[in-house]
């Protein structure tokens, strides 16, 4: 059991308008990662459920719609505001389902709370335009309005902020949202929606459907005819499923998808620093985020002193359960993310890697995995083209500028890139050419609600975060008015 200063966060069933619901009698298990135990049973919603949810949220919206964003502000600001008081039972919940250290759930659970907060602030200054006419008689207005009842689908690995990502902008906008998180994770949602009831949001504008059966709840979300938005965080290839699903309806999309991050080093890097930032971009969450650093390249004149001190700073992690003190990597999410450790483990070696620390599974047992440091990388290996999404750092090295950008280029991804250099011009050059959503020069620190996030290419479409985060949440009406 999960030990919370309030047990009553400790929600099982969904949260469809305004009321827990208990659904059809079957049950999702919830395990711990870090070591199996069974910490709850929810109920398994299933696309009845969903429809349920989408009639609730199309109810709603016709009042919530209508509230001033002002108004909106003020039940947003309450909503942050308990999260941010609660925020040591949401990160327990986290750790307790997720299996990432507590200080970094805790973490997550603070900026989680920042687009809640910034969302409704920036809700008050979302303008429409009044046009210079082009007749006399005729005045141009452009109005910005609700899109309407958004459908959003999170993964596990940000139980909390990549929910808060979306409803957040999507509420401030005067939308409401249907959420579906993973079946795996779905304790942060539900303390969410117990939070926001305190809040006193009102019924029907934030749902949440838990279930197992992903494909038939994402048809709901992706084809209902009351849904006017679908917003998505995963990986491309059921990014794809769904952006295809939501064409028979048209609905605006967002999609939030897998990364390939490039973390180049140039040989006037300050070392230290691109060391420890090259550490906490790799191996943040076990390394199962889609901005953790995927291919480390090395200028091969620092490569040696380079790798020495990564291996050194890697060997100086704290495996353990995230409920541990001081605890740096945590489990994998389950027993399937480990195989795949052990597959790409087996293909590197083939091709030749060469294991400089770890690359086996953790004594710890259950889905942990040991840091791990691996160099001769070739170009054909699965983790040199394939998101790792685990504790696994690869180092290759290059010679020249051109070389390396056109390398960190050659993905069908977009996300997240990172480079160290002191050279002024170098900085500008690279950061123009990566042909990616996010840039990060000497420091691998980026993630803020104030600044959009969101990838290129098949990594995917839209922001969120910053301005660029509520705008998909409103449509644009002209209005001409005759008549004058
Ligand atoms: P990951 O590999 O990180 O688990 P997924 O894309 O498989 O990423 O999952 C992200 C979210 O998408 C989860 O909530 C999952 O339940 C959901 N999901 C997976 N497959 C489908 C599908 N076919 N239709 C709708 N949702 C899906």
């Amino acid at each position: 059991m999960i030990n919370l200063k309030d047990p009553t966060l400790f929600r099982t069933e969904n949260y469809i308008n305004g009321k827990w619901v208990g659904g059809s009698g079957r049950h999702i298990e919830v395990l711990n990662p870090a070591n199996g135990t069974l910490l709850a049973k929810t109920v398994d919603g299933n696309a009845d459920d969903a429809c349920d949810a989408v009639e609730a949220a199309a109810t709603a919206f016709k009042t919530w719609s209508k509230v001033p964003a002002k108004e909106r502000a003020t039940y947003l600001r309450r909503w942050c505001e308990l999260i941010l008081e609660n925020a040591d039972d949401l990160g327990m919940l986290m750790t307790a389902e997720q299996g990432k250290p507590l200080a970094e759930a805790i973490g997550e659970v603070n900026y989680g709370a920042g687009f809640i907060e910034f969302y409704a602030e920036e809700c008050k200054r979302v303008m429409g335009d009044i046009i210079p006419t082009v007749a006399n008689d005729r005045r141009l207005q452009v109005y910005k309005q609700p899109v309407g009842v958004v459908g959003c689908i999170t993964p596990w690995n940000f139980p909390n902020a990549m929910i808060t990502r979306k409803a957040a902008p999507a509420m401030a906008a005067g939308c409401t949202v249907v959420i579906k998180p993973d079946a795996g994770t779905p304790l942060s949602a539900l303390a969410l929606c117990e939070l926001a009831e305190r809040a006193g949001i009102p019924a029907g504008v934030i749902n949440v459907v838990v279930g197992s059966d992903a494909q038939a709840i994402g048809e709901v979300l992706t084809q209902h005819k009351k849904i006017s938005k679908f917003t998505f965080t995963g990986s491309t290839a059921v990014g794809k499923i769904l952006m295809a699903q939501c064409a028979s309806t048209v609905k605006k999309v967002s999609l939030e998808l897998g990364g390939n991050a490039p973390f180049i080093v140039f040989d006037d890097a300050d070392i230290e620093e691109a060391v420890t930032h090259c550490v906490s971009t790799k191996f943040r969450n076990c390394g199962q985020t889609c901005v953790c650093t995927n291919r480390i390249f090395v200028h091969e004149a620092v490569a040696a002193e380079f790798t020495a001190k990564l291996q050194h700073s890697i060997a100086a992690l704290k495996v353990a359960d995230g409920f541990e003190e001081g605890a740096e990597i945590g489990p994998l999410i389950n027993t399937q993310a480990l195989e795949k450790m052990d597959a790409l483990m087996a293909d590197a070696l083939d091709k030749g890697a060469k294991v400089l620390l770890g690359g086996a599974r953790h004594k710890l047992g259950q889905s942990f995995f040991q840091p791990t440091l691996l160099n001769n990388i070739s170009d054909s290996m699965r983790l040199a083209n394939e998101e790792i999404f685990g504790p696994i750092a690869a180092v290759q090295t290059f010679t020249t500028e051109g070389e390396v950008v056109e390398k960190a280029n050659a993905t069908e991804y977009g996300l997240a890139a990172y480079f160290f250099t002191r050279d002024i011009g170098r900085v500008m050059r690279v950061s123009e050419d990566l042909e990616y959503g996010i840039v990060c020069s000497n420091s691998g620190v980026f993630s803020t609600e104030v600044a959009p996030f969101g990838g290129w290419k098949q990594s995917g479409i839209g922001s969120e975060g910053g301005k660029e985060g509520i705008a998909d949440f409103y449509e644009t009406k002209f209005h001409s008015l005759g008549g004058v």
